[in-house]
């Protein structure tokens, strides 16, 4: 037998975990089709032929959904809703359809013919979440090809052999749920983004994935040996038995850390000296709401209200923002919720607003968030009333995003005295407990956060902004990413002076970026005073480990120490140290080599 050789690839670490098995590859599923010119008298059998295909794909998404929900839970399965969304569209299905009928084309190729052409449409986009739904609409333009050529793609009809690792060119969110229930340790695919849903979906199903990793379907064998780390997005095929074992016990070390983490999540924070520490959640989407109680979160600290906006054609009007709002409000087990205002421009644009993005020329300084939400003062009432009105069902707030003074915070706090005006003559209910209060997001807003704590009810410190306008790097750049340095001297002053002024202030204040969702940068953050951190769900049984191993004296002269650091390699370097001694165990990645 031949000898097989030993390589790395590298590709994006898309949901954590480590999987060694023999490599299964999935068969290139992306044949291309031949283009016909149908006689005219066969044009609306062909339409037919294509409607019945897509009535296929859909019942097959729908079974796999009926199946997949006592598993996934409500939260994750609008994922497969994304992909049934797309077989009822009138986008991709009124294109292939319009491609029969005006041009005489055969279904097959009509359908290829149109996914390819939307999935360009995405891929010019600079908004990463548009570019990522590339990936969906050729996924269905796939699926409907399935079903028009008879061979729907049956995971459970591959012969994987013994439990394995899948190595594909890309898999749907549906293709990774059916394989879930197979005997697969992890997947990994030629293409495919950390925002993919199919990332959403593994992650949700605990499956450790690397995606992207460019030729793995070309360079990988079926039965070669795989160690696939979900974590740095690094796939070792055929190694040698020294690394086997090094990763085998990592592999171990990293299911008991997520087992211990786990069990504790439910329990409060606090420090090891009693202090309680206020944990609450980021959420994205509105299925999201469902996980809090297993993590133990009753508050919700930042709700982004974006999603809203995207992937439609028209504007949400008052009421589609209200039955969201309330839907949220009524979490049962839910405390309070802050909905953060919108936040479209810079890289969120939208084409719907025909605002900021391409066409400004330096859209992360544009009109951007709160600017654009005053600009379009319609718009957003229909969101301030909404809020307004679902706070009548339950623990509702909101925040403004991205502040840069006290007279933007007085313009929209007048908006919204006015909406409550408004809704009082109409006789429509709100809770008078809503609290507004004050993203802290630009290095302005923080210099005179005493100016905006009389303005607020409470303060919400959006890091990720703060860092990118303090330090002026953008966030979304790779070429400046090794500048984006949340240690920053500057950052972590900033960050020291918010904490000390909205405590002098008797103004709440809680962190939302994402230096909270990290177990070190967030014991940094309880050392320089803040009490009260929001994170992404999958971050709190991390970040509640971190916290329960902590004495405020020791986070005290932490972030002591990082204050006197000349430099954020310093302060890693301190921060680093501390957390050996304050005995967090490291769960992050094995260095990349
Ligand atoms: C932030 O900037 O830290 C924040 C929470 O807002 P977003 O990441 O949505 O811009
Ligand atoms: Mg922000």
């Amino acid at each position: 037998m031949p000898e097989s050789s030993t390589f790395r690839l590298r590709g994006l670490g898309a949901s954590a975990g480590i999987a060694i098995g023999e490599a299964f590859v999935v068969s290139a599923r992306h044949k291309r089709f031949p283009r016909l010119l149908l006689p005219a008298d066969r044009v609306e059998g062909e339409v037919e032929r294509l409607d019945g295909a897509i009535v296929a794909a859909r019942a097959e998404i729908a079974a796999i959904r009926k199946e997949a929900a006592p598993r996934l839970g409500e939260d994750h399965l609008y994922i497969l809703d994304a992909g049934l969304m797309l077989l009822s569209d009138e986008m991709l299905i009124g294109e292939a359809r319009g491609r029969i009928r005006r041009s005489r084309y055969n279904a097959e190729w009509a359908v290829m013919d149109a996914a390819e052409h939307f999935s360009h449409v995405f891929d010019g986009m600079d908004d990463a979440y548009f570019r990522d739904r590339r990936a969906d609409v050729l996924q269905a333009g796939e699926r409907i090809l399935r079903h028009l050529t008879d061979s729907p793609f049956d995971p459970a009809k591959e012969d994987f052999g013994g439990p394995g690792i899948i190595v594909a060119y890309d898999l749907t969110p549906a293709d990774t749920v059916a394989l879930a229930r197979e005997r697969v340790l992890g997947i990994l695919t030629d293409i495919g983004g950390r925002t993919s849903h199919t990332a959403i979906m593994a992650e949700a199903l605990g499956l450790p994935a690397v995606l992207g990793a460019g030729e793995a379907t070309r360079q990988i064998s079926s039965g070669d040996r795989l160690i696939l780390d979900g974590r740095a997005g690094l796939v070792m095929v055929n190694p040698g038995e020294e690394e086997l074992a090094a990763y085998e016990s990592d592999r171990q070390d990293w299911i008991r850390l997520r087992r211990q983490a786990r069990s504790e999540a439910a329990a409060p924070a606090a420090t090891e000296d009693g202090v309680r520490i206020t944990i609450s959640a980021n959420l994205e989407y509105a299925e999201e709401v469902e996980s809090l109680q297993d993590f133990g979160v009753e508050e919700v600290g930042l709700y982004r209200s974006e999603h809203l906006y995207f992937n439609r054609r028209d504007l949400p009007d008052e009421e589609e923002h209200y039955a969201l709002y309330r839907r949220l409000a009524e979490t049962p087990g839910l405390r309070s919720a802050i909905v953060r205002t919108l936040d479209l421009g810079s890289d969120r644009e939208t084409p719907l607003l025909g605002l900021g993005g391409g066409e400004e020329p330096n859209p992360a300084l544009g009109l951007r968030a709160l600017r654009l939400s005053l600009r379009r003062r319609d718009l957003f009432k229909r969101q301030l009333r909404a809020i307004l009105r679902a706070s009548a069902h339950g623990g509702l707030h909101l925040m403004f995003p991205m502040v840069s003074g006290v007279e933007e915070a007085r313009e929209a706090r007048a908006l919204l005295d006015e909406c409550r005006e408004e809704l009082r003559a109409e006789g429509k209910p709100f809770s008078a407990r809503l609290q507004q209060g004050v993203m802290i997001e630009t290095p302005a807003a923080a210099i005179c956060a005493d100016l905006l704590c009389r303005e607020a009810d409470f303060l919400g410190v959006g890091s990720n902004d703060l860092v990118q306008y303090t330090l002026a790097v953008d966030r979304g750049n790779e070429q400046v990413a090794h500048l984006y340095e949340p240690l920053h001297p500057a950052v972590l002053r900033l960050l020291h002076g918010l904490a000390r002024t909205a405590g002098e202030a008797g103004v709440p204040i809680h962190v939302c970026g994402e230096m909270a969702s990290d177990p070190a940068a967030a014991l940094a953050l309880l050392g320089l005073g803040f009490r009260s951190l929001s994170m992404t769900l999958s971050k709190v049984a991390d970040v509640k480990r971190a916290v329960r191993g902590a004495t405020m004296e020791n986070l005290e002269s932490l972030a002591a120490a990082l204050l006197k650091c000349e430099s954020a390699e310093s302060a890693r370097a301190v921060l680093e140290e501390a957390r050996k001694g304050i005995g967090e165990k490291s769960l992050r990645a094995r260095p990349a080599v």
